[in-house]
């Protein structure tokens, strides 16, 4: 623990949730450690990645959970949606396979994560638009009849990722503090 964490106002956890290859874990990396990886390592990848982040005059550790891989095998289990206050529920623009599961993935983060968790949705890939299969209006659409933050993002070409992220971060502080 250095100087800097001791001086951290709040610390929360948040997870990333949706299919296998959408882009989870590199959307994770663009926020943390502004980097993008061109293959797919599903099982590599730490297991959370920490960022500061200021709102208003206040430090907050945000906690960010990636899955090791496990939604592949449907094997999430409930400790890792344990004391979350906070979800990106990831869909990819170019397969609509992946946006149907959102109200599987949608169904869990309301089951096992807090209450009040705020839950931003979030179609990436959005630099491969010429190859889209969700329109834009279906997100938007999908967000609003369930309460949710909406945003498309390109992980790679680093496009609203960083909004996507302290939207979330943003809100949860409104709601906590
Ligand atoms: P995860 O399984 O959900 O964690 O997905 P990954 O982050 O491992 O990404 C799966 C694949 O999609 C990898 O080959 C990434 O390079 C690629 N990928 C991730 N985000 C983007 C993006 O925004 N645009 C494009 N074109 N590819 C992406
Ligand atoms: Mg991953």
């Amino acid at each position: 623990v250095d100087s800097f964490d001791e001086e951290c106002d709040y610390l929360f956890k948040a997870v990333l949730t949706g299919d296998s290859a959408v882009g989870k874990s590199n959307l994770l990396s663009r926020f943390a450690r502004d980097e993008f990886h061109l293959d797919s390592k599903p099982t590599i990848g730490v297991e959370f990645a920490y960022r500061n982040v200021r709102v208003g005059d206040k430090l907050i550790k945000a906690q960010i959970w990636d899955t090791a891989g496990q939604e592949r095998f449907r094997a999430i289990t409930s400790s890792y949606y344990r004391g979350a206050l906070g979800a990106l529920l990831v869909y990819d623009i170019t397969r609509r396979a992946t946006f149907d599961s959102i109200k599987k993935w949608l169904h869990e983060l309301r089951e096992f994560g807090n209450p009040d968790i705020v839950i931003v949705l979030v179609g990436n890939k959005l630099d491969l638009g010429s190859s889209r299969e969700v329109d834009l209006e279906d997100g938007k659409s999908f967000a609003e009849r369930e309460g949710l933050c909406f945003m498309e993002t390109s992980a790679l070409e680093n496009l609203n990722v960083e909004d996507a992220f302290l939207q979330m971060i943003t809100k949860i502080h409104e709601i906590t503090s």
